[in-house]
């Protein structure tokens, strides 16, 4: 018989990550720009203490155990609060992306079934519109201060939050449970079809909270000054609101500024020194330092995912400001880390231009984190950095079954050597992985052009585009073609300027020249004044190819 071990069994909770920092990192700050319009200071432990104040509240407002509790929030500390104080007390945090379309947002929230809601002041108008949808709703939080409740309004019984938080003494023991159980929810963006919730766990959010600070993964450290620029309302901005507590480090939160002159003051006001966005904000910060010509004091390392970073995104802010670039790869099912690129002593070795090449890539998975390629079959293809296939993955921070629906969305997986290896989340992206298990996302999918039965990597199209100095984003798409079924069109927002009016079809075809396989090169391109985005800030290429789907390709 198996020898147990003899171990304290302590469940992995999330109160315990705040116990954590307000103990032992109880004075390290957190600064929040506020929708009110202030700069709020405050720390781990009063954190803390205000969380056990909203644990009362809820409890007070007859909310039990497993309720969700939805939030309309930018990043802020009452957000944060919120995360701890619903989580904690054994209810459910259930982020909402307020960028969505009212109906998707009154839809979500009702899939989830939220008892209540907490929303900053500036989705007061929105929530006053929907408020009538969510029937199951019982208690309307506003996230401020008495001073800023409007003086009337049609949201029955709204309440303050200020004046929760504040009624209660904080005299709360944090519960405990298994830590199997529900903490925090968050809805797929939806980039296609219903979005689906992905129900975090305890265990797995403390996990990977863990796995997240590594020294190889996102490096967080007490020393550093954190902002996550990626939003708490979704997937849990990359965990970073737990891994920042569970290493104590100040915490900077920008709450609803996040164009580029905000970012860049608040980095430089509070000395920060690590963020994380999608690459989308870097563009918007990159333009606003490059158009001053300044230069970053304290800024040392961003993590980059949710969308491929254009390489020449990676060396600008290598080069030119001396910002390390840590491309990471993940999706809500997964927490969301699963990969991220950061060099080993082996790497280290090769040359320059071999180093960035992997650095471009989306990475190395994490511990906690298994990875695979697969045929349509579910056969594992080779490490060979070439053969592409469907990427799949499995740990204890990726989900097993959405929130409310009782099918599966695993499949069987057989490994090379034909064996069984069982259950795996098919993750939707089409990725090739080499010998050091670096990986390599070529494609979404859906997103792959299959031009004569070869697959063209829309990834690649775009980065080469991206590099172009006129040209500030680009999209590919597949459009319907007689001859090859799909060929490539590439879809080119200028950059403002003369450079940007002088770009033709013809200069931009022209830029792939030596840069990529001519059967490679898109048909056509045209010219937009913007390319839509997803509510988590990746283009949207659904809404493109609808918009495109008729164009004529020369000769197609
Ligand atoms: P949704 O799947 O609803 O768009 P997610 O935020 O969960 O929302 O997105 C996960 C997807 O985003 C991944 O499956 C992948 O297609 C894409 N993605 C995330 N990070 C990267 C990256 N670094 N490079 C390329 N694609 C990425």
């Amino acid at each position: 018989m198996a020898l147990m071990g003899q171990m304290m069994s302590m469940p992995l909770l999330i109160s315990s990550v705040i116990q954590h920092a307000a103990r032992h990192s109880g004075d390290t700050e957190i600064v929040s720009k506020r929708v009110e319009g202030d700069l709020h200071r405050t720390t781990w432990a009063a954190v803390e203490f205000r969380a056990r104040q909203l644990a009362q509240a809820f409890a007070r407002l007859g909310l039990a155990p497993g309720d969700r509790v939805g939030t309309l929030a930018w990043n802020g500390h009452r957000h944060l609060e919120l995360y701890y104080g619903t989580s904690g007390s054994g209810l459910v945090c259930h982020t909402i992306n307020p960028r969505l379309f009212p109906e998707q947002i009154a839809w979500i929230a009702n899939d989830a079934a939220d008892r209540a809601l907490c929303f900053d002041l500036s989705f007061l108008p929105l929530v006053e519109k929907l408020a009538p949808q969510l029937g199951q709703v019982r208690h309307f939080i506003l996230m401020t201060d008495r001073a800023h409740m409007p003086a009337e309004s049609s949201i029955p019984g709204l309440r303050c939050y200020e004046d929760l938080v504040e009624a209660e003494d904080g005299r709360y023991v944090w519960p405990e449970f298994d830590e199997n159980t529900a903490s925090s929810i968050c809805y797929t963006s939806g980039t296609t079809g219903h979005p689906k919730g992905a129900v975090y766990s305890h265990r797995s959010s403390v996990l990977h909270a863990y796995g997240a600070a590594l020294p190889d993964a996102m490096a967080c450290s007490r020393r550093d000054v954190i902002l996550p620029v990626v939003p708490m309302f979704h997937v849990n901005a990359w965990g970073l609101p737990y891994s920042t507590a569970l290493v104590g480090c100040k915490l900077v939160l920008p709450g609803p500024h996040l164009d580029g002159k905000s970012l860049y003051e608040l980095f430089e006001s509070e000395q920060v020194s690590f963020s994380a966005g999608v690459p989308t904000v870097w563009l918007g910060l990159l333009n606003y330092v490059g158009a001053n010509g300044l230069k970053f004091s304290s800024f040392k390392r961003t993590v980059i995912g949710g969308s491929a970073c254009p390489p020449a995104m990676l060396r600008t802010l290598m080069d030119d400001y001396g910002v390390e670039v840590i491309h990471a790869w993940g999706m809500t099912e997964m927490s969301p880390l699963g990969t991220l690129s950061r060099l080993g002593s082996q790497q280290l070795k090769l040359p320059q231009e071999q180093q960035r090449h992997l650095l471009e890539k989306q990475g190395k998975a994490i511990y906690g984190v298994d990875m695979a390629v697969v045929d349509d079959a579910g056969k594992a293809l080779p490490w060979d950095g070439k053969t592409s296939g469907n990427l799949v993955v499995r740990g204890p921070w990726v989900i097993d079954s959405y929130f409310g629906h009782a099918d599966s969305p695993l499949i069987r997986v057989t490994g090379e050597d034909g064996r069984d290896a069982g259950l795996w989340f098919p993750t939707g992206d089409v990725a090739a992985i080499d010998a050091d298990g670096f990986m390599q996302i070529t494609d979404r999918s859906k997103d792959v052009i299959k031009s004569g039965g070869e697959w063209i990597s829309s990834i690649d199209v775009e980065n080469i585009a991206m590099a172009h100095p006129a040209i500030h984003e680009a999209a590919v798409i597949a459009v319907p073609h007689s001859k090859w079924d799909e060929r490539p069109l590439l879809v080119v927002v200028r950059k403002p300027g003369e450079a940007g009016a002088a770009l033709t079809r013809e200069s931009v075809l022209g830029f792939y020249e030596g840069r990529i396989a001519k059967w490679q090169v898109p048909d056509d391109v045209v010219f937009v004044d913007e390319i839509p985005h997803t509510a988590t800030g990746k283009m949207l290429k659904l809404k493109l190819r609808e918009q495109f789907k008729g164009h004529k390709l020369p000769g197609g």
